[in-house]
């Protein structure tokens, strides 16, 4: 086997966790150690310490930890008490969850299309969405902008939409914490945002995790109240109905280690992002990042004509490059969410995206002979 064989032969990750590991590891390791020492696995000092850090990191008055990206979405619907014959906007092109959470809540999630050229929820079509919305009689409360693949969604446009008809803004920034929107930190910019933790996001801990965010002094004491079964001033007096919400302490510790590094690593997934962008833009449509917004690159996404991503994936995984579709069905072609009601006009650029997406490696340690090598493989592949 030659030189050459040998270096095509070697399996590159999708996302390396391990690398981040092999940097981190010892670091992490004796913040674990110290929490194995304390013993208070449960809301221990290093939720609080987090808690803060993640507040000042993005500018928000509040950043509440808790289980999930799930739970955090999920908990802000049930602080605002959203809830049968409420009707909540939610972009079609997105991981199933930004939807779960309000169909869990009682309330009809009503699926909005997104731009083709950002991924995200386009204000008109929200704005139709809520028109489907009040003809079926469902009283619209709330709107569901999701920063998809680390690049925050257009919430000016977003916001005056919001404005015109009442609807609270939830941000489901479960793939960008760490994203800047004019100038401002995604978790400062809407009524709540949502992130996770989940290990393949930006910034992901070791199992589930999530956090969210406001200004708003009363939804923050009630999130933290819905985290622990809505317990009153005495833990065994529950005043409302709420969720076992809360992030491990050793998820806390080991996230503390990582944010020391996060805004280093996010310039790594730009220069990669760039890298990317140049070595592909002729071949392939490349992600537009107007130059409003910074994207942490949650995912690379590129887009092909209908019909010629497979044999993309199938000649990068032949050479050891995996390659993921981020979504191959918008959610209203998912059994569990066909039945939602969905925005007038229909959801053409969700339907678009779902047969030309396709996602390549990227994260923080992506070298550049390893993108060399993956950027060669696509052009080589889409030549053919
Ligand atoms: C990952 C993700 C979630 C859910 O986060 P979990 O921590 O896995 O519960 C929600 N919305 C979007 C857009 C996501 O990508």
């Amino acid at each position: 086997m030659n030189q050459h064989a040998r270096l095509d032969d070697r399996a590159i990750p999708f996302i390396d966790v391990a690398a981040q590991r092999r940097r981190l590891g010892h670091a992490i390791d004796e913040a674990i150690a110290r929490v194995l020492a304390h013993c208070q696995f449960i809301q221990g000092p290093e939720v609080r310490a987090l808690e803060a850090e993640l507040a000042a990191f993005c500018g928000a008055r509040h950043a509440i930890a808790c289980s999930s990206g799930t739970d955090a979405l999920r908990l802000v619907l049930m602080a605002w008490g959203i809830g049968p014959g409420d009707a909540v906007i939610c972009p079609a092109f997105t991981f199933c969850a930004t939807a779960e959470v309000v169909a869990l809540c009682g309330a009809t999630p009503v699926l909005a299309d997104v731009q083709a050229d950002t991924f995200n929820l386009d204000p008109a079509s929200c704005e139709r969405a809520v028109t489907a919305a009040k003809k079926l009689g469902l009283k619209p409360c709330a709107v569901i902008p999701v920063d998809l693949f680390g690049l925050p969604a257009d919430h000016d446009g977003i916001a005056a939409v919001a404005a015109a008809h009442g609807l609270s803004v939830l941000d489901d920034a479960a793939q960008a914490f760490g994203a800047v929107y004019k100038g401002r930190n995604l978790g400062a910019l809407a009524a709540a945002t949502a992130t996770s933790f989940f290990p393949a996001k930006p910034l992901g801990c070791y199992g589930d995790g999530g956090a969210i965010f406001t200004d708003d002094d009363d939804l923050a004491a009630r999130l933290k109240r819905l985290r622990v079964h809505g317990e009153g001033s005495d833990k065994y007096d529950a005043v409302e109905i709420g969720l076992t919400g809360r992030l491990d302490t050793i998820q806390a510790a080991i996230l503390l280690e990582k944010l020391k590094i996060f805004p280093e690593e996010i310039l790594a997934r730009g220069r990669a992002a760039a890298r990317y962008a140049a070595g592909l833009a002729d071949v392939a449509t490349v992600p537009r990042v107007g130059n409003e917004s910074n994207s942490v690159w949650a995912q690379y996404t590129i887009r092909l004509a209908p019909g010629r991503r497979d044999a993309l994936a199938a000649a990068l995984k032949a050479q050891g490059i995996p390659t993921g579709i981020y979504y191959a069905k918008p959610l209203n072609r998912q059994a569990a969410y066909r039945g939602f009601p969905v925005a007038e006009g229909g959801l053409p650029a969700s339907e678009q995206l779902a047969e030309e997406v396709i996602s390549l490696p990227m994260h923080g340690y992506l070298d550049e002979p390893v993108q060399d090598r993956i950027i060669a493989a696509v052009r080589r592949a889409l030549a053919r």
